[in-house]
């Protein structure tokens, strides 16, 4: 037998060698505090868990769901935009419940892009932009994030030739993995430019509730003229800690949306609907968890920038997401850094290289580490002897 192609000539998952090391030591008995995955350690809050089991036993909730998701849960989606954002969305064409939000990142390309088009897809990024450019047999073009530009695309810069073949456009902000965060200035900017070349742009905005002192994060949608060019995805993963439950949305540009629906209905048979039921609880209840958890994250994002300023690395307090990113001492890469960090006190980030080229020369530590393995993951980081007999990069 041979498997096609496109799975064929999909990259290999670049944290092997880590991952088999980290097992190795673990099956040696050595402690590994891992700053690696970003996915919330918090459980789901108590009122969405109740709603949860209370459905669970209803009969009408064992069915099949409808692939477009309970009216309901559309309805309830629109509500949290107008409230959180001003945003108006009619539930019936501007949004799509989704099986968690990289359900409908990974279709979209499928729904946008024919062989041969371009997708413009920053650098570094969330791999399933690029992934997913690629199993629809397109292209993507890379954008660079620098600290330079603020980890913004420098639209203007790319070339016309790129332009004409380009069908999509993706962004996200609040940044994963640098942190990084964008204003509706630059949103209008992306608008202008798409509207001019033809571009649909999806916003990839998982990280908007989760921002620190204060900082309330846009959506792309507030953009003037953006729901005739783009979408916006959204979960509910991180704002109410329910990565494990499947469920996010999709919603804006209702010939985009329409499309991925269609594409939906031929994969997946909708969300189960207790979950959907959970859903409405989450946005439509006590929004007081959230302000919970972002204290809660701020706390330990300021002791890890902390410690990392210590230890002699460049570090900016990320204002947004669950990620910080962090430039490598001089004489390392991503990778030979963290390895070191494994191998000499035990603990593991993530390579910065992992997210696209232009990550190289950072790491990325995430947030969602228990308080407990937190500090004792600081601990052993802030015994690091690396830096001993260099100079300290600040
Ligand atoms: C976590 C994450 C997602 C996935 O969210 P789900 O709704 O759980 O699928 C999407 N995009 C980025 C950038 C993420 O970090």
């Amino acid at each position: 037998m041979e498997i096609a192609n496109r799975i064929k000539e999909l990259p290999p998952y670049l944290f092997v060698t880590i991952s088999k090391k980290i097992a190795e030591k673990r099956a040696k008995g050595e402690e590994i505090i891992s700053f690696g995955i970003g996915d919330p350690d918090l459980p789901t809050p108590q009122r969405i868990i109740d709603k949860i089991c209370q459905e669970s036993s209803v009969t009408a909730n064992h069915r099949y769901p409808e692939s477009e998701g309970l009216p309901e849960l559309r309805q309830a989606i629109a509500q949290w935009y107008q409230k959180r954002f001003g945003v108006m969305l009619d539930p019936e064409t501007e949004v799509l419940p989704l099986v968690g939000s990289k359900e409908g990142i990974g279709h979209i390309a499928w729904c946008m892009l024919n062989p041969g088009d371009i997708a413009l897809v920053p650098d570094p990024a969330y791999p399933v932009y690029a992934i997913s450019t690629l199993l629809a047999d397109a292209e993507p073009y890379y954008l660079k994030l620098t600290a330079d530009n603020n980890y913004l695309p420098d639209l203007p810069s790319i070339p016309d030739n790129v332009r004409a073949k380009a069908k999509m456009l993706w962004l996200n902000y609040p940044n994963n993995p640098t942190g990084a965060i964008a204003d509706i200035k630059y949103f209008d900017s992306v608008v202008q430019f798409a509207d001019a070349n033809d571009i649909a742009v999806c916003h990839d905005a998982p990280y908007t509730e989760i921002a620190f002192e204060g900082y309330r994060p846009p959506s792309f949608l507030q953009a003037s003229g953006a729901k005739n060019i783009g979408i916006e995805f959204h979960s509910l993963s991180k704002s109410y800690n329910m990565s494990g439950w499947r469920i996010g949305m999709a919603v804006g540009n209702a010939t985009m949306i329409d499309a991925l629906k269609r594409f939906k209905s031929n994969i997946d048979s909708g969300i189960p609907q207790a979950i959907q039921m959970a859903a409405i609880e989450a946005l439509t209840g006590s929004q007081e968890d959230i302000a919970r958890n972002t204290a809660v994250y701020q706390r330990r994002r300021d002791l890890i920038v902390e410690t990392l300023s210590d230890m002699g690395l460049e570090v900016e307090s990320p204002k947004a997401s669950l990620y910080i990113w962090a430039r490598v001492p001089t004489g390392y890469t991503s990778a030979s850094f963290a390895t070191e960090l494994l191998d000499q006190v035990g603990v593991v980030v993530t390579p910065g290289n992992g997210y696209g080229s232009h990550g190289e020369g950072y790491v990325r530590l995430s947030l969602t580490v228990p308080d407990a393995s937190l500090l004792k993951g600081l601990s052993k980081l802030a015994a690091w002897k690396g830096m001993v007999g260099r100079s300290k990069t600040r």
